[in-house]
């Protein structure tokens, strides 16, 4: 399998891919929309991939066989994207994070057995028909072609760990050496290929966090999950070349369950903030509760509404309502651990959930709905419009909290709890956190915090230029 780029990564205005005779004229490629930043090493990783490949070719060791298990790799290359083209298409169009495919199989494979230029060769072919197929022109050609460099550039690395072991053409991987420098091989592709992505989401984003650089754990797995797949291949076709028949089922199943797995995310989210959505929090709130309850001590809940969030819409429309929203989302998440449960419950409503809050839940939940009210409240969005940016600020959000067990003992009285505090929060002026009690009628009279000295105004719009 081969990590892509990154939707995001090299994508910044790129558009969709040069085509036609405009792909000859150079200065309306696609790629000089992109961060200016990122230009140069993308056309580095691609020289060089260019320059190893053309050194690396010895038509010496274009032995037939090697001639035949090259052919055979692209030709069931392209027949498993041609199977799995709706399943591949489907993927495409609703995973917004790193792209993982699984057409590596095929190119590691040649990497372990081919010398080193027709190995590149089908990691050309095969990755350049999958891109053809199901990847246009969402993926514009440039990032392919940066792409396929990576991968190009990780067969060779490979071919250079096994290379010790080749003896002439095809490399002899059905022994115990063999099996173990298969093992380095897989090591060496893919911290080669994961490297070169990782460096051009790093360049590529303006404050690039480690989670989003090296990429998701399970995107991990299942990279190293298909190329050991790959090296099962290498080893089948070196012992009988009518083994890669057995390869094709089990991939193809491989495929599908990995698109499962995006279509239960997808269900999963908000597709407006990318945090849960309200039935997925529940669910996952529920389990979280159970399980944390006994091990790290009581949970708790925040529940949060922006103030006068309307005035946004009314303002500006409801485009601009939206990217507040997504920037508000992306300060909840900030703030939080990565085990608390971030959501939104609907509108401009978000709910959090706090596993394993230990001694001072009520102190350590209102020290976390304070900086969220804070952030909050420095946030500035910047909108891009046709008459130039603007920007949002004067926003403000109230919190209502509730902590177990004064918050009561089921997740739905903890909600309930933190929803009467946030309507505290709210009569009190808005702009502020109100802890809730289970046991009061009035839970929220405790103050903790509201900021405005003067009553709260609706958020406002500035245009950049006066600033
Ligand atoms: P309050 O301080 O009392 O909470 O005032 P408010 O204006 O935030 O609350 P109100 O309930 O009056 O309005 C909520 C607004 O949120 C109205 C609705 O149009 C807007 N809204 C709900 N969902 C979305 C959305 O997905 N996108 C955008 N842009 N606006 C939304
Ligand atoms: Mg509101
Ligand atoms: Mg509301």
């Amino acid at each position: 399998m081969s990590r892509g780029t990154r939707q995001d990564a090299a994508s910044t205005g790129g558009g969709s891919a040069a085509t036609g005779s405009a792909a000859w004229r150079l200065a309306q490629w696609a790629i000089w929309g992109i961060p200016r930043r990122l230009v140069v090493p993308v056309l580095l990783v691609e020289l060089t991939a260019v320059v190893l490949t053309a050194f690396a070719v010895r038509p010496a060791e274009f032995d037939r066989t090697s001639i035949i298990f090259g052919s055979m790799l692209c030709a069931f290359g392209i027949m498993h994207s041609e199977v799995a083209m709706r399943v591949e298409r489907t993927r495409r169009r609703i995973a917004e994070t790193l792209h993982v495919d699984l057409s590596s199989v095929w190119t590691f494979a040649g990497a372990v057995l081919l010398p080193p230029a027709l190995a590149a060769g089908v990691a050309t072919i095969v990755f350049t028909h999958l891109w053809w197929r199901s990847w246009r022109p969402r993926v514009p050609i440039y990032r392919h072609a940066f792409s396929t460099a990576t991968i190009v550039l990780a067969c060779l690395a490979a071919s250079a760990v096994v290379g010790a072991y080749r003896d002439g053409g095809v490399t002899g991987v059905d022994d115990v050496p063999g099996v173990l420098l298969l093992g380095a091989a897989i090591l060496v592709y893919t911290t080669v290929n994961s490297a070169l992505v990782a460096g051009a989401v790093a360049v590529s984003s303006p404050q690039p966090d480690i989670g989003k650089v090296l990429g998701r754990w399970d995107d991990n797995l299942l990279e190293l999950a298909t190329l050991s797949l790959g090296a099962i291949t290498a080893v089948a076709l070196a012992i009988n070349p009518v083994l890669i028949v057995f390869v094709l089922p089990p991939l193809l199943v491989l495929h599908r369950a990995v698109l499962v797995k995006h279509l239960e995310e997808a269900a999963n989210t908000d597709g407006k903030t990318g945090l849960l959505n309200a039935v997925a929090w529940h669910v996952q709130a529920e389990r979280a509760l159970q399980r944390t309850k006994r091990r790290d001590g009581p949970p708790g809940v925040l529940v949060l509404d922006l103030d006068h969030f309307k005035a946004v819409n009314d303002t500006h429309g409801h485009l601009a309502g939206d990217q507040v929203l997504t920037a508000v989302a992306g300060v909840l998440r900030d703030e939080v651990r990565e085990r608390d449960l971030v959501g939104r419950f609907g509108g401009e409503e978000f709910v959090v959930m706090l596993a394993g809050l230990g001694g001072r839940g009520p102190a350590e939940i209102e020290a976390v709905a304070e900086r969220i009210r804070r952030r909050v409240a420095d946030l500035r969005v910047e909108i891009p419009t046709p008459d130039g940016p603007l920007t949002v600020r004067g926003l403000s959000v109230s919190v209502g909290c509730a902590v177990m067990p004064d918050g009561g003992a089921e997740l739905r009285d903890l909600l309930e709890v933190a929803d009467r505090a946030l309507y505290a929060a709210k009569g009190a002026g808005r702009n502020a956190v109100r802890m809730g009690n289970a046991t009061s009628d009035r839970p929220a009279l405790l103050p903790l915090h509201t900021d405005p000295s003067t009553p709260v105004e609706p958020p406002t719009l500035h245009s950049n230029a006066g600033d």
